[in-house]
């Protein structure tokens, strides 16, 4: 049998083709049926294009059932799907279209599905191997060049039949889909748990609080990053009665607050599943959907994933091995070598810690440790207690040139407040060297699309404060 993460994905699309495969509001509903007949004429289209197995599709295009069509076709024709953020500039693509060298490279999807609808649908899924390349992902880097992570078909499929079994998914299910496509969550962690059960999407080409409240009551499952639910908290119209028929709310791609956690469960009554994941191994860890989920940890190690933590302490740098884990850096096999340990584990560039029941904690990004007087000081924990005080939203800590100190010490806090009241409230509580020595407030912390605080930016901004 093929390795093709299509014929995989297939496999679980319903019997019936007229059961619905995508549910956008305002439009007519596309089904199973015509997804497979829209994907094989898309194939059709690639391979008129001359489009032949290992060959680069990139896509950047505004999310549409049609990009979808396409990344399932560039997956039955062999080719490797490169989709990238539509919100790219020109200088950026650049780089990336130098980098990859796609066979083609499509901006208007509608233009494309367009050209193909006249062509006859190709059935043919071409035969690949587990290790062969179905995407390459580059990373979001905010510093450096970005670095395309090579995801296998082997790699694809088998962290999808992980999460459509550890989640629960079935036919009955009906899920939300808000996220953008450009990314693993959207792509491949939403898209594959409902093709393995062939179940319905009801398709948001955004996240807007209003519109996804008001299409909850035909949904069962619900993926987001911690931003759609501080987002869903803001709006009164989030009670027990919308959510009431929800199975799942799933959370990733960054870190969810315990008090947005805490406040969730008090207004709908449903514990947050939050899981940890990155473009370099799809899903890593999840919280139980059996069992207990405890707000703060991202879980356990998927089955199949080995999971330890680098440096001989207990808190250090999270390393992984499984089947899930990227084959490497496009281009790049001495960055690849950097990031993988003698025996086989990828270096993620997390810190965490494992608790006695094998829970993970996170406490942030390795390049994100701040040195102040020789002293380590992990952002998380002064964050924790930040996020406690009054006024505070939400905050990001991090380290700046200091002339005495090599790096200070800097709360950056979404919310209001007074800065000499929070440093003396912090200081009863934390060693001096852990201590803020300055607190900005700001309207709104920098995030990324999604929702990822962006504390490179926050450090070039905040570069000069002690110079
Ligand atoms: P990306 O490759 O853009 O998906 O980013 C992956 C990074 O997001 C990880 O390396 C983590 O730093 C972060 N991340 C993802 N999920 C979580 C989570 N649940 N909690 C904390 N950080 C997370």
């Amino acid at each position: 049998m093929s390795g093709n993460l299509y014929s995989l994905l297939a496999r679980g699309f319903p019997a019936d083709p007229t059961r619905h495969a995508f549910r956008p509001p305002g439009s007519s509903a596309v089904s199973y049926g015509e997804l497979e007949i829209l994907t094989a004429r898309a194939a059709a289209g690639l391979r008129a294009r001359g489009v032949a197995p290992g060959d680069r599709v990139a896509l950047q295009v505004e999310k549409s059932v049609d990009a979808v069509v396409i990344y399932l076709a560039a997956l039955k024709v062999g080719a490797v799907f490169l989709p990238l953020n539509a919100a790219y500039t020109e200088g950026e693509v650049d780089y990336f279209l130098k980098d990859a060298e796609p066979a083609i490279f499509i901006q208007d999807a509608q233009a494309f599905m367009h050209a193909a609808q006249d062509l006859p649908p190709d059935p043919q899924v071409e035969p690949r191997a587990a290790s062969d390349l179905a995407a390459i992902i580059y990373t979001s880097g905010t510093t450096g060049r970005s670095k395309g992570a090579m995801l296998t078909h082997g790699a694809l499929a088998a962290n999808a039949l992980a999460l459509h079994e550890a989640w629960g998914f079935s036919p009955d299910d009906v899920l939300l889909h808000a996220l953008p496509i450009f990314h693993v969550h959207g792509l491949f962690v939403a898209l594959h748990c409902a093709f393995l059960s062939g179940c319905p999407m009801v398709w948001l080409n955004r996240f807007d609080e209003a519109a996804v409240l008001e299409r909850l009551a035909d949904a069962t499952v619900m993926m987001g990053v911690p931003t759609f639910y501080t987002r869903l908290l803001a709006h009164p119209g989030l009670t027990r009665e919308v959510t009431a028929h929800m199975r799942l709310f799933i959370s990733g791609s960054a870190p969810l607050l315990e008090s947005a956690f805490e406040a969730f469960e008090a207004r709908t009554g449903h514990r947050i599943l939050e899981r940890y994941g990155m473009s370099e191994a799809v899903i890593i860890t999840t919280n139980p959907l059996d069992g207990e989920r405890k707000p703060g940890s991202v879980g356990f190690p998927l089955p199949g994933v080995d999971l330890r933590i680098g440096g001989g302490q207990e808190t250090g740098v999270i390393e992984i091995r499984g089947p899930s884990v990227f084959s490497g850096y496009w281009r790049m096999p001495e960055k690849t070598a950097e990031d993988f340990t003698p025996d086989g584990y990828f270096i993620t560039g997390d810190v965490g810690r494992l608790d006695a029941d094998g829970r993970l904690w996170i406490s942030g990004r390795a390049k994100d440790l701040i040195i102040s007087g020789g002293y380590n000081v992990y952002p998380k924990e002064v964050e924790l207690l930040l996020d406690e005080q009054p006024g505070v939203r939400e905050s990001a800590v991090i380290g700046v040139p200091h002339p005495d100190f090599g790096e200070g010490v800097v709360a950056v806090v979404e919310g209001r407040g007074d800065e000499a009241a929070l440093i003396a409230a912090l200081r009863s509580r934390l060693a001096g060297y852990k201590t803020p020595k300055r607190v900005v407030f700001v309207d709104a912390l920098p995030r990324n699309a999604m929702g990822k605080i962006q504390k490179a930016l926050l450090r070039q901004t905040y570069a000069d404060l002690f110079r």
